[in-house]
């Protein structure tokens, strides 16, 4: 336990998935929402295909970041 406080990778799989359905998702430790940060490339609103987010527990201070990708076809 060297590094700053990180989730599992079961963790952060399940943060990404239930923010991919559209859930808030909550920290699995804490149990409180966490509070997501839009990551754009220096400003938002420019259209682009993939969006970054950042989910930050407000409690543990744990983050996931993840690509936010628009649905494909096929
Ligand atoms: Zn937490």
């Amino acid at each position: 336990m060297t590094d700053a406080a990180q989730y599992s990778p079961d963790e952060e799989r399940a943060i990404r998935e239930a923010a991919r359905r559209g859930e808030k998702p909550a920290c699995p430790r804490c149990g409180v929402i966490l509070t997501p940060r839009d990551i754009g490339g220096g400003s938002f609103g420019l259209g682009y295909a993939r969006r970054r987010e950042w989910l930050i527990c407000p409690s543990c201070h744990r983050s996931v970041l993840f690509d936010r990708k628009r649905g494909t076809r096929n």
